[in-house]
């Protein structure tokens, strides 16, 4: 009996042995589109900005984690985001993988992946064979990153870097630190980094023809150089609107450089990079095992009008559904549909002592840091919605992390009761605020934020 209990004991602990055990793999492909197969139109300014060079590539960069029992992978990509069924296809072409999250810098000196930056308004800038390219080079990274896998250790770092973002839009609040993970192989050795900063990157502006990576290129490479590993940079929470422009960075001489010169965007990158390498010098020990995670679809009703005429003409191409109210479940739209919804996603992954949070967009820092004023700003357009419960204020882990454009980009994600389209303006101005042209609307926020609450909860 105390024999057959003994056997039972040792295979309980190898079991638990087992399923703790970290280990991670890396992986990168060059997914720089080829200027000689069509024009390239770079996204996220005005329309029909055609490239006319390269100036340092667009890489798909992953990890894949296991835990011994779950594998998750992280892939970002340096272009403006992904929708939801470009990530949907990749998932269909992956094999024992549990969880996976896509998401993009949010670059605005790569290509259009979403359609919004073709030669006119009423035309894609979306090169469909290069979008097949760029799924498949994702899928690549995953592979190959899994096929690395290796017994690591964790450290993290976190640092305050309010200097090295721009808030444009009151109030003013930035989501200001830096997160960073640091893996080391059983020889001592670094493996790999995972860094995470809250910043649009547009420092190469809106007059650049020169493919680039903006400042995260030079980010990504100071810190392999440094590190002698693999790194992936992740973006997370951009809306409200945190920006690399007008942010001051100034040259040996003192002198100020200016926005939309690669010397600023390098600049920018390196010492980004050096804070981030503060940061792990500092770090502490983590556990990331066991993993754990939940996502959900969700529905959120589309009332942009703007993007609902794009979508009707196919240059945002996008499944339609009725809104009915549920963001649980919708049925395609057909005719009669009144409201339209889209279809996104929501993900909370645990691992171990570090809570993730995959938003499907640009969230305002309002809502993760739990910061949206009260009472609401005069002038606003429903100075009477509820607060939203806040992303971080769901996780109680020891450390969190967000990742934007995860899964999707639907854009915009707003406190309702900031929103502020109509007369009179908020904080006093005399024209409506950016931010809401590219929203779904204003029941985004509420209907994902309440979401979030109740996935981490499980209900
Ligand atoms: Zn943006």
């Amino acid at each position: 009996m105390s024999k057959i209990r003994g056997v039972v004991l040792v295979l309980w602990l190898a079991g638990i042995t087992q399923a703790s055990e970290l280990r991670v793999g890396w992986a990168e492909v060059d997914v720089t589109p080829d200027m000689r197969a069509g024009p390239v139109f770079i996204a996220g300014f005005g329309q029909n900005r055609k490239a006319t060079d390269i100036a340092d590539p667009i890489m798909a960069r992953g990890v894949v984690l296991s835990d011994g029992q779950k594998t998750f992978a992280i892939v970002s990509v340096d272009v403006i985001g992904l929708f939801h069924a470009n990530v949907e296809r990749i998932r269909s072409q992956l094999q024992g993988i549990d969880q996976v999250i896509i998401s993009s810098t949010h670059n605005h000196e790569g290509p259009d992946t979403l359609g919004l930056w073709g030669p006119a308004p009423t035309k894609s800038g979306v090169d469909p064979k290069y979008m097949q390219r760029l799924e498949r080079g994702i899928v690549e990274v995953i592979e190959s990153a899994r096929r690395g896998l290796q017994p690591v250790t964790a450290r993290i770092g976190r640092i305050a870097l309010p200097d090295l973002i721009h808030d444009t839009r009151e109030p003013f609040v930035k989501h200001d630190e830096l997160v960073a993970l640091r893996f080391i192989d059983r020889q001592g050795k670094d493996a790999g980094l995972i860094v995470q900063w809250n910043c649009h990157p547009e420092t190469l502006d809106s007059k650049n023809t020169k493919i680039s990576a903006d400042f995260v290129g030079y980010t990504v490479q100071e810190l392999k150089s440094r590190f002698g590993c693999p790194v992936v940079y992740l973006t997370g929470t951009v809306g409200g609107l945190l920006t690399s422009l007008r942010v001051p960075i100034t040259d040996d001489q003192g002198k100020e450089l200016k926005d939309g010169t690669f010397e600023k965007t390098e600049r920018f990158g390196k010492k980004l990079a050096a804070a981030a390498a503060t940061a792990l010098e500092r770090g502490e020990p983590i556990e990331l095992t066991p993993f754990q995670a939940r996502t959900r679809v969700v529905f959120v009703p589309c009332d942009n009008k703007i993007y609902q005429a794009l979508r009707r003409i196919k240059v945002l191409d996008r499944e339609a559904f009725h809104w009915d109210g549920d963001p649980r479940q919708a049925r395609p739209a057909d005719d009669s549909t009144q409201r339209i919804a889209l279809k996104t996603e929501i993900g909370w992954w645990r691992l171990g002592e570090l809570d993730i949070a995959a938003i499907p967009g640009e969230i305002y820092s309002e809502l993760v840091l739990n910061q949206v004023p009260d009472p609401a700003p005069e002038g606003a357009d429903f100075p009477d919605a509820p607060r939203e419960p806040a992303i971080y204020e769901q996780l109680s882990a020891r450390h969190r992390m967000t990742i934007g454009l995860a899964n999707d980009e639907i854009g915009y994600i707003l406190p309702k009761r900031l929103w502020d389209e109509k007369a009179p303006f908020t904080y006093g101005r005399k024209t409506a605020p950016y931010g809401e042209i590219n929203s779904l609307g204003p029941e985004a926020g509420p209907i994902l934020c309440e979401e979030f609450r109740r996935l981490v909860r499980g209900e």
